[in-house]
């Protein structure tokens, strides 16, 4: 079997950064599922679709035709031929991606497609999300869950936001951060949870390659 890295872990606890960058280090396929929850959210509020709307989102997600490409290590995402990567990461977006992904018929369509995704990288792949070890890739021989403190998370979503010109007010932060976190490990289908054989890494005190690291050790003990 081809090596499967399994990340998952809540809002902002390094796994995008983490899996991208072991990704390069090991050669591997990589894909962030959050991303392709994003783009189904972003279609939805194209169409005036409501999140709470959950056949037509179901119905919506199967008709989407969504494909992830590596453009020098940086996933891009099209859209029913549109790249969309650069318009997921809005305050619309992320108000309403917790809503949508909790839907089990948007699940359902994306979770056979990462399947698919998965089972096609003949260089092993990394893949990140909420519900990788548990339901996308239960059988994966590498599964990380990290987890960061609420300040540390909050300071790193700031930092982010910052970086591509878009200040955000902390408290503000803060509360969309516990929303979103509270949606996602509280729904009835696949809340964010370590899978019982995944590894539990606290990135507080970790710069990234410490990260990496650990989970490089990991993948050379499997
Ligand atoms: O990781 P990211 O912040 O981009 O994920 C956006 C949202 O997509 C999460 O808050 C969660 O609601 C949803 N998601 C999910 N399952 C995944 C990945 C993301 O439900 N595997």
């Amino acid at each position: 079997m081809t090596m499967q890295v399994a990340i998952d872990g809540p809002v902002a606890s390094g796994k995008t950064v983490v899996g991208r960058a072991l990704a390069r280090r090991e050669a591997m396929n990589f894909l962030d599922t959050g991303t392709m929850y994003r783009a189904v959210t972003w279609a939805a509020a194209e169409l005036g679709i409501a999140p709470s709307d959950a056949q037509a989102l179901g119905e919506l997600t199967s008709r989407l035709d969504i494909s992830l490409w590596l453009d020098a290590g940086e996933q891009r995402i099209l859209v029913d031929g549109t790249d969309v990567t650069d318009l997921l990461r809005t305050p619309e977006v992320e108000a309403n991606v917790s809503d949508v992904s909790a839907v089990s018929g948007v699940r359902r369509a994306l979770v056979s497609q990462q399947r698919r995704i998965s089972a096609r990288a003949a260089e092993g792949i990394v893949v990140v999300g909420r519900d990788i070890g548990t339901v996308v890739l239960p059988d994966a021989p590498v599964k990380a869950y990290l987890e960061a403190s609420l300040p540390v998370r909050v300071r790193r979503r700031h930092d982010e936001f910052r970086r591509r010109g878009d200040v955000r007010d902390l408290e503000q932060l803060t509360a969309d951060i516990r929303m979103r976190d509270k949606i996602d490990s509280e729904r009835e289908d696949s809340p964010l949870r370590p899978a019982s054989d995944a590894v539990t890494i606290d990135t507080d005190g970790l710069r990234i390659d410490q990260v990496v690291s650990r989970i490089r050790e990991l993948i050379a003990a499997a």
